[in-house]
């Protein structure tokens, strides 16, 4: 690896139990109202929209119900435009962070959504900065409060794709890990396994670098034990707010480092059925894991990277005497006690796997894998993803 790289993050970034309370005081000073981006439970956008109306500032609502798709963030840019919004705060998962930041963009920039998503769009850059962003998560899984990019859907092309730019960047990540208590255990689950897999992928990507691999490292350690414990106790704080903190690790990691097949496959696939992001991802983590595995230990991949498997799996075990193989089978372990179902309970059909590996083999996340997986290994991937 180069010592050489890059590193962009959030404006600023306050992490603990209690942010939330002193929130007024982390949005941007600029003239408007505030965009008010959250979910269908208004419980942790009300903390911010009750010291909002005690310091006087104006402010409207937007909601998302479900991922975001292009169509929604037309909507929400359209209602930013009408409010002459001044800032965008997005108070959510990573739905609603996403569907934030992606409002933030269009608001200021003129066209359709089309014009500036990647794989399906015409991919412009945007020409106006967006609306400042503050993104606040409710989730421990997507770290989307410190990344570049916001994850549309796009019904007529079944697929998922990004929108990205350096401007996405919120201008302040708020993470309290308070807000993720009220979360249900199988989403606790998925979206664990979500923020799991992004300090796996980048630390194995082509892009990894030094500071991403200290940053995946620390979530590696610290996520497995974590994620079961938040998922056994949701009220464990202690766990909820060590999750808070590999997701934002995650976060970090992914944008700076890019992440691979898991979220190659995933945004064809979640375009393609109901199911959730985190749930499609921790479906995946194992298998893929275990091929990218097998092919390395083949030689398919940098010398370097058998010793960063086997890294990976002392990690991810806890153990020094561990192996890469013991990485995997710790992630087919998680996968079974965390209840994840295969993608076949998840709705997604045998006779789209095809039609999902030609999207995949395009999806931007994919050119980060450290291997070149071919479509009989993506299938195979598909076809242990699909057990429960
Ligand atoms: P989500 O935001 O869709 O939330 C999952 C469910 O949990 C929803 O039903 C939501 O209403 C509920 N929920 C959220 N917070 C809650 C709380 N505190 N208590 C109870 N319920 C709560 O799920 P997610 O996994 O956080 O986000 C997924 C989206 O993020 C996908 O669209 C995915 O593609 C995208 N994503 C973006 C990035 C990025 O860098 N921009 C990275 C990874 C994933």
């Amino acid at each position: 690896m180069e010592w050489k790289f890059d590193f962009a993050t959030a404006g600023s970034i306050h992490f603990g139990c209690g942010k939330i309370k002193g929130i007024v005081d982390l949005l941007t000073r600029v003239d408007g109202p505030v965009l008010v981006v959250h979910g269908k439970n208004a419980e942790a956008a009300s903390q911010l929209t009750r010291q909002l109306d005690s310091s006087g500032l104006a402010w409207e609502s937007f909601v998302i119900s479900g991922e975001p798709a292009v169509d929604t963030a037309a909507q929400g840019a359209e209602a930013a435009r009408k409010l002459g919004a001044g800032q965008v705060a997005a108070v959510g998962g990573g739905s609603v962070m996403d569907a934030g930041k992606a409002i933030a963009a269009l608001a200021t920039n003129p066209g359709p959504p089309s014009d500036y998503l990647e794989v399906v769009g015409r991919n412009l850059p945007l020409t106006h900065r967006p609306l400042p962003i503050t993104a606040i998560p409710t989730t421990a899984g997507t770290g989307s409060e410190v990344t570049r990019n916001a994850v549309l859907a796009v019904p007529e092309a079944r697929v998922k794709v990004s929108l990205r730019s350096h401007w996405l960047l919120p201008q302040a990540a708020v993470v309290d890990p308070t807000l993720t208590v009220s979360v249900p255990p199988a989403v606790t689950a998925a979206t664990g396994m979500d923020a799991l897999t992004q300090v796996l992928e980048p630390v194995l990507s082509l892009r990894a670098n030094p500071m991403t691999d200290l940053l995946c490292e620390e979530g590696l350690r610290v996520g497995c034990n974590a994620l079961m414990s938040a998922y056994e106790d949701g009220q464990n704080l202690e766990a909820r707010t060590k999750m808070a903190w590999v997701s934002l690790l995650g976060g970090l990691a992914l944008a700076n480092a890019g992440l691979g097949a898991v979220h190659g496959l995933a945004g064809p696939i979640g375009g393609m059925c109901a199911a959730g992001h985190g749930e499609i991802c921790a479906a995946l983590l194992a298998a893929v894991t275990r091929v990218n595995l097998r092919c390395a230990a083949a030689g398919r991949g940098s010398p370097e990277l058998v010793r960063r498997f086997d890294q990976v799996g002392k990690w991810l075990t806890g153990s020094e005497h561990a192996s890469a193989e013991d990485g995997v089978r710790k992630l087919q372990a998680m996968r079974k006690a965390l209840h994840i179902r295969g993608l076949a309970a998840l709705g997604v059909k045998r006779e789209d796997f095809g039609t999902i590996i030609k999207k995949a083999q395009v999806a931007s996340s994919m050119r980060a894998n450290p291997i070149q997986l071919q479509p009989d290994e993506l299938m195979e991937i598909l076809e242990e993803g699909s057990e429960s």
